[in-house]
């Protein structure tokens, strides 16, 4: 529900990684079944460690291993199961009773060096040393976890060294404590009589975490509905409690909190248990001795006798909709104890029947009166804590119909107590959970910590918890009879008196509000400083720059050799035929009994006018009416025999050529087996054109789709910024720009604005008419080889779409567009946050082209040995680097910075910089380069992923390979000399920034820029 995860750098940088030049797809598939291992056994010992239970969970073909260390109590988890994706993770009840973020603090120390790996950012750097398919920290509201996973064992038992050692035995220095907590710093470093400011890594991220509205009132309902223990704090850290923070209480925090006795490890796949065992035991464990975590464990929230109301301020969206109307209300209910693992389960099933799609009560009370911008983002069940919580809410609504929502939700949960669901409702539900069984997942081990986590956490029953089937089974009886919804609703809602009404209204004096207190405190906190304290914050400030200044021997962590790395892929078994006119793509593959689809609808036919409108077009193109349903029975259909028709804008450029594009939607969907024929009927169905008439449903969902695209922007602003500046000097991208981009945004409140509402059903019916045709579909299909009738319906399916007169097969219209004028533009994206983000783009060569994978290897390499240590670690932003995207552009960027001019003298100094330090290209440094691509390249493949970069984008496996080897090969002299030819500071390039800088501080002599702000100043 609300990411409450404080997902610190990792995952942002990894969210990096994933983003640039390949695409890439998740991993996790299942391998020809190997020997099982009989070697555990209940009862026995195997290195210190008791195993207590052995279990064979059948619905995911594995078995659970359940295991207790002797003299510690360490609780071990073991998840055995023939995937070549395999996870570890250690984990810790972490549940302070303050705001001062301890331990989001200690997450970030622990990783500043350890006892064997005394190196800063040991993560970070491993990221280059290693092929993980994933590596992370992560803080919850009462736990502390850190995973990764890897397909290589030599690679697999390096990450688990550095990270064991990481969280038993890190240095905790008081200069990291410094770095990464909070500081007292004067502003100019030099100058003693300089004023004193307050730093620190987590004390300026949690200043920006709340600057996304969302979270902000997901931080303020938990603590407002759930007040006692440690669900009452803010386990990031409130920024004006932070500097109560000391050192001796985060080692302290570290000592009773990271101890064995309240570690829960978790390992799955095919790798031996034993060694992990064995490692653990020997290395660690044994050395301590037990310690009664009873001091962490969380109680169940005390149950209120009556609901409560309360209000709360946040700051203006500057791009949102009219400042009247950015209000928002939720309703929020306790529900069930986590340990309730039947409950838990019943009460998602309850959850998605009241208020997903239009068949829920919800959905019919709320959504469909078009008083607001939709649900907000707190809306759902979240099961992640101890005392689990329901909350119904919208956003963008007048204050003056908060009286009106109060009473249509009592009203609704009365209707559905008096009424129940109707039986095809309920199916339709039960259904959508056993296609997830089935639907293999790519990163099925991490998806299965992230989900047992917060139970385990809670001393749940984890073994039984996996077991879905058996849950399943009772639900569907259950749900069944009616009295047994009333009981539930009854139980839950009407009789539950823990209740919190929470409103949420914008305030233009909200950051003023958060300065003032922020500068009363630190002059509080100067005025009790003695002379002797003052000398020694001056000295720590030089200290401290001059360390993070030093170069670090990294000798000491263990990287793979050349030699360790295997190519585990093949070319996928691709069958290419046609079917009427349309040209297909067919993959047998080991689907798990599942059939996918994908099919590309070709857009170049529309005008600029309609095409602005592509995105808002796939959101609603399975909403309404079709031939032979109405909305809602065209819903129940749907969900009850696929798993929803997925629709996107789909703009990819030629791996060849140069300003060549193809511009289209993406439709996509799958089904069980035996569905097949239906999930056909259905897409038939869309081809026949929706009746678009409906002009209420029409406002309603435009009303909910303009609402919905601010949020998330702060979340990845640097996504933001190269997506504009690429705008600047591609037109594939200005393309993309308005479609996705900032541009988007603010076409829609256009379109919102001036057009009537028949003007934009008229469009969309121009646009459905244009391109849902057989003659303008090229499909792909994934299925099991136990499918036997798939090729026979796949067929009649094309040949009924396709109109007879028209004999052409259809072809990748590939659209030619005009380089734009080589004039060095700039645009600044005005917004009132208070970091800000920047990128700088420079067009390149295609994919194809031999200096391609140079430009691509030079990228990794200037991100890790260039911007990373100056633009983060010496000049405060939150992350920054630089990445090749598929059709040549060099993107910079950096993350919630506190700079704009200095960050970008950085990206156009690249050449200088290469040629004072070309002794760092040396051997080493090339290798971890190239690692860190092939860690992208050879991620696993979904088997319903098999060949879709052929698919959609012409890159078949033999060019891939091809880039493979390229990359391999490329030498020392490579890097300098494509640094030099395409990087220099007068190459034509186009610049971004989002934030609160104006513009004349950033702009160069030579460029031309403009800035742009939303419509809500
Ligand atoms: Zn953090």
């Amino acid at each position: 529900m609300y990411s409450r995860i404080q997902n610190c750098r990792w995952t942002s940088l990894h969210k990096h990684l994933l983003t640039s030049s390949q695409r890439t797809y998740a991993s996790g598939i299942l391998k020809k079944k190997e020997n099982v291992s009989t070697y555990f056994q209940p009862g026995k010992i195997y290195h210190g460690f008791l195993c207590s239970e052995v279990e064979p969970i059948k619905e995911f073909s594995m078995t659970a291993y359940f295991l207790i260390h002797e003299k510690t109590k360490t609780e071990y988890l073991h998840l055995e199961r023939d995937d070549s994706n395999n996870v570890f993770s250690i984990g810790f009840r972490t549940t302070p009773l303050d705001s001062m973020g301890t331990p989001h603090i200690l997450e970030h120390t622990v990783l500043c060096g350890s006892e064997k790996y005394p190196v800063r950012d040991p993560f970070f750097k491993m990221l280059n040393r290693s092929l993980a398919t994933f590596m992370n920290a992560l803080t919850g509201p009462d736990y502390t976890f850190y995973p990764f996973s890897s397909q290589n064992e030599i690679d697999y038992r390096n990450l688990q060294k550095v990270y064991l050692d990481a969280v038993f035995k890190p240095n905790l220095s008081r200069l990291d404590f410094l770095q990464e907590g909070w500081r007292l710093e004067h502003s100019k470093l030099e100058d003693k009589t300089s004023d004193l400011v307050f730093k620190g890594v987590v004390y300026n991220e949690m200043k920006g975490a709340f600057s996304e509205t969302s979270s902000l009132f997901g931080q303020k309902f938990i603590n407002t509905i759930l007040p006692k223990g440690t669900y009452g704090y803010i386990s990031g850290g409130d920024p004006l409690c932070i500097p109560e923070l000391t050192h001796e209480h985060l080692r302290n925090f570290h000592a009773t909190y990271y101890h064995p006795s309240n570690a829960r490890i978790y390992s799955y796949g095919n790798f031996p248990l034993e060694q992990n065992l064995k490692f653990l035991n020997e290395t660690y464990l044994s050395k301590y001795e037990f310690l009664d975590p009873k001091s962490t464990v969380v109680a169940p929230q005390e149950r209120w006798k009556y609901e409560k109301k309360t209000n709360i301020h946040c700051r203006v969206d500057q791009y949102g909709g009219s400042v009247e109307k950015q209000n928002q209300i939720a309703f929020g209910y306790v529900l069930s104890d986590i340990t309730n693992i039947y409950e838990t389960f019943m009460l998602t099933a309850f959850v998605e029947l009241m208020i997903i799609g239009p068949n829920s009560a919800f959905y019919k009370s709320l959504i469909e009166k078009n008083i607001s911008g939709g649900y907000n983002s707190l809306t759902g069940y979240d099961n992640q804590i101890r005392d689990t919580l329901f909350v119904i809410g919208l956003r963008d609504v007048e204050k003056n119909k908060f009286d009106m929502i109060e009473k249509t939700v009592n009203q609704t949960i009365d209707n559905i107590f008096s009424k129940g669901f109707e039986k095809n409702h309920i199916e339709s539900v039960l259904h959508g959970f056993e296609l997830s069984i089935k639907h293999q997942s790519p990163k099925f081990g991490l998806h299965l910590l992230f989900s047992l986590m917060p139970l385990w956490n809670h001393n749940g029953p984890i073994l039984s918890s996996l077991k879905v089937n058996e849950l399943l089974d009772k639900l569907k009886d259950n749900l069944m009879k009616p009295q047994y919804v009333k009981d539930v609703i009854e139980k839950y809602f009407i009789l539950n008196n823990h209740k919190l009404v929470m409103t949420m209204v914008p305030d233009p004096k909200f950051d003023d509000v958060f300065n003032d207190a922020e500068a009363k405190l630190l002059k509080s906190k100067v005025k009790e400083l003695s002379p002797k304290e003052k000398d020694e914050i001056f000295e720590e400030g030089l200290q401290l720059s001059k360390v993070q200044k030093e170069v670090q021997n990294l000798d000491v962590l263990p990287c793979l050799k050349i030699e360790e790395i295997t190519l585990n892929k093949t070319a996928p078994p691709l069958k290419h035929t046609i079917s009427g006119t349309v040209p297909l793509q067919l993959c047998e593959a080991n689907t798990n009994g599942v059939t996918y689809f994908k099919g590309v609808l070709g857009t170049d036919c529309l005008i600029d006018q309609h095409r602005l409108l592509l995105p808002f077009f796939t959101n609603i193109l399975d909403k309404f009416d079709t031939r032979n349903y109405n909305y809602r029975d065209f819903d129940k259909y749907v969900s009850k025999s696929t798993s929803g028709i997925s629709v996107i804008s789909h703009i990819t450029e030629h791996i060849d050529l140069k300003d060549q594009f193809e511009q289209a939607i993406l439709v996509s969907s799958h089904c069980l087996d035996e569905n097949l024929p239906k999930m056909l009927d259905i897409l038939t169905e869309i081809f026949n054109r929706p009746d678009f008439s409906n002009s209420e449903r029409m406002t309603m969902l435009l009303n909910n789709y303009c609402s919905s695209l601010t949020s998330g922007i702060i979340d990845s602003g640097h996504t933001f910024a190269m997506q504009a500046a690429r705008s600047l000097v591609s037109s594939v991208d200005e393309c993309k720009e308005n479609l996705s981009g900032i541009k988007h945004i603010m076409n829609m409140q256009e379109i919102q604005n001036k057009y009537k509402i028949e003007d934009i059903q008229s469009s969309v019916d121009v646009i459905s008419k244009n391109i849902l045709k057989g003659n303008n579909l090229r499909a792909a299909f994934h299925y099991s080889n136990t499918n036997q009738n798939v090729l026979e319906f796949v067929d009649k399916f094309c040949t009924n779409l396709c109109d007879n007169d028209v004999q052409d097969v259809n072809r990748i219209n590939w659209v030619d567009c005009k380089s734009p004028n080589k004039d060095n533009r700039g645009l600044h994206i005005s917004m009132n946050i208070p970091v800000n983000f920047c990128a700088k783009v420079i067009p390149t060569v295609p994919y194809t082209d031999p200096d391609y994978p140079k430009l691509r290897v030079l990228s990794r390499f200037i991100t890790s040995k260039y911007l990373h240590p100056i633009v983060r670690e010496q000049n405060g932003a939150y992350g920054g680097g630089a990445m090749l995207t598929i059709d040549g552009i060099f993107n910079y960027y950096s993350y919630r910075d506190p700079n704009t001019r200095i960050t970008m003298d950085v990206f156009d100094e690249t050449t200088d910089w290469m040629s004072k330090n070309k002794d760092l290209v040396d051997d080493q440094n090339l290798f971890e380069a190239k690692l860190s691509i092939l860690q992208q390249m050879d991620q696993p493949i979904a088997e319903h992923m098999k060949g879709v970069d052929m698919f959609l984008y012409g890159l078949s496996y033999d060019i891939w390979q091809t880039q493979r080897e390229r990359v391999l090969a490329v030498k020392k002299e490579d890097l300098i000399e494509v640094c030099h030819k395409y990087l220099k500071m007068e190459s034509w390039s186009g610049k971004c920034v989002i934030g609160a800088d104006a513009s004349h501080q950033i702009r160069k002599d030579n460029e031309i820029w403009e800035t742009i702000s939303g419509p809500q100043q």
